[in-house]
């Protein structure tokens, strides 16, 4: 079994670190790659990087790269719309971009773009709090929203009062990972945080404060940690909830929005939240975003009563992004997705089996298109407190080691895509055992 060496890496990454903070534009990116490993190109569902390794990527940029590295029509569609206009203004692709998003997101009536995730959601608080005149919002323990202070980690100390204070919880990795110095100290006083999939403590937390809460957000999949899916009835549940206090629900669909499937997750699911958020897959690469939301709702920006600005919102790179991403995803009555099923299952199954043969303690929990795995004597998850207990994250972060060593790119979601083909999946899958066995070596089976 190869495995990967990347001594043009290392060299550029000591380079880097004279004129860039560790040599990375994004802290989380040494997670991602173990060392900073510098791409060059890509195409299909692999990249290369300036060693000339060729590595099968399940990141997928963090989530965007639904097609793939080399979608014909996207790079065609960029092109041509680089030759006409790529300097932000208004132009003749913001409403035709907006049309699209709202013919398949249910909640979506009204759509403004802006250019990140966190800008979305920054947006939608804002909105919600504009709508309601309230003060607080609720989010859930290892759901991740975006770089904001207020919104970002943090941890809860006393149930019966839940707002978080800066710190972390040993064992718990992502309240590490979102420890950040440099918040402003009264941050966390905006939000309450509990855990997901306990309709009892947001019941609780409504009766208790509901007064003062303007929004709920929430990613309906929890696919930035431990890959939890709702429990049965717990989106309706919440939808019922927030509609008896008035209370704006947001579903962050950042990472599932186009990736999940074109509808979204709450397509996907069936419950329709009052705001959306979507960056990634609308965009499959691009930087672009959007704050969406129901009219009554999103009004409050027509009548400019609340201030949303941005230099590069609607940029028209980004709109032809969103348009010939859509475009893609619709064909064919949704083929992509098909795809992306059949193989994210392939994937699963071969990735569980060669678990067993090992004995490794290997939990994948998710979507076709966004496996997260862990290492757990668990069967199932459902929220961030759950999937912590008796996890090995030691053992998950070395397996994500051996895989990048093996030229897999990953982290611990693994991405799939509409470029993913049986090839992919099955040289993942020769690597990935090569991997277990070193994995059994190192921390004995089960
Ligand atoms: N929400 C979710 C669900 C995300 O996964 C992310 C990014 N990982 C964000 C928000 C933030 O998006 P961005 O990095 O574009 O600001």
């Amino acid at each position: 079994m190869k495995i990967y060496k990347t001594p043009k890496s290392d060299q550029m990454a000591e380079l880097g670190r004279q004129v860039i903070p560790a040599a990375t534009m994004n802290n989380w990116r040494r997670e991602v790659d173990p060392h900073p490993v510098y791409i060059t190109h890509g195409e299909g569902a692999r990249l290369y990087d300036i060693d000339g390794n060729e590595f099968i990527d399940y990141a997928l940029s963090h989530g965007p790269a639904v097609l793939g590295h080399s979608n014909e029509h996207l790079q065609e569609a960029l092109i041509q719309q680089i030759k006409r206009l790529h300097t932000g203004n208004v132009n003749d692709l913001e409403v035709a971009a907006a049309g699209k998003v709202i013919e398949h997101i249910a909640s979506a009536e009204l759509v403004r773009f802006a250019s990140s995730g966190t800008e979305a959601n920054r947006g939608a608080l804002r909105v919600a709090r504009a709508y309601t005149g309230r003060d607080k919002y609720v989010r859930f323990n290892g759901h991740y929203h975006g770089g904001l202070d207020h919104i970002m980690g943090g941890i809860v100390k006393d149930p019966q009062n839940p707002v978080p204070v800066p710190g972390e919880r040993e064992g718990d990795r992502y309240s590490g990972l979102t420890n950040t110095l440099g918040r402003f100290s009264g941050a966390f006083k905006e939000c309450y945080m509990i855990e997901w999939n306990d309709l009892p403590a947001l019941k609780w937390l409504f009766e208790t404060y509901g007064e003062d809460i303007a929004a709920v957000i929430m990613e309906p999949v929890m696919v930035n940690n431990f890959g939890c899916r709702p429990e049965p009835g717990y989106l309706e549940g919440v939808r019922e909830l927030c509609t008896q206090y008035g209370v704006v629900l947001i579903f962050d669909e950042v990472l599932t929005g186009f990736r999940i499937d074109l509808k979204g997750a709450q397509g996907y699911f069936g419950v329709t939240p009052d705001m959306t958020t979507l960056a990634k897959g609308m965009g499959a690469g691009f930087p672009v975003s959007s704050t969406t939301g129901k009219r009554e709702i999103m009004d409050t920006l027509t009548r400019a009563d609340i201030i949303q600005g941005g230099t590069y919102s609607g940029h028209p790179l980004a709109m032809a992004a969103v348009i010939a991403a859509i475009e893609e995803y619709e064909k064919d009555d949704g083929a992509v997705y098909r795809h992306i099923e059949k193989m994210g299952n392939a994937l699963k199954t071969g990735l569980e089996q060669i678990a067993e043969e090992h004995g490794q303690p290997l939990l994948l929990q998710g979507f076709p298109g966004a496996w997260y795995f862990s290492f757990t004597k668990k069967k199932k998850t459902i929220n961030h407190s759950d999937g912590n207990e008796g996890a090995n994250h030691k053992q998950a972060g070395r397996f994500a080691g051996l895989l990048f060593e093996r030229g897999i790119l990953s982290g611990w979601r693994m991405c799939t895509s509409a470029a993913h083909t049986e090839k992919d999946v099955n040289d993942t899958l020769d690597r990935a055992n090569d991997a277990m066995k070193v994995l059994k070596e190192e921390f004995g089976s089960m």
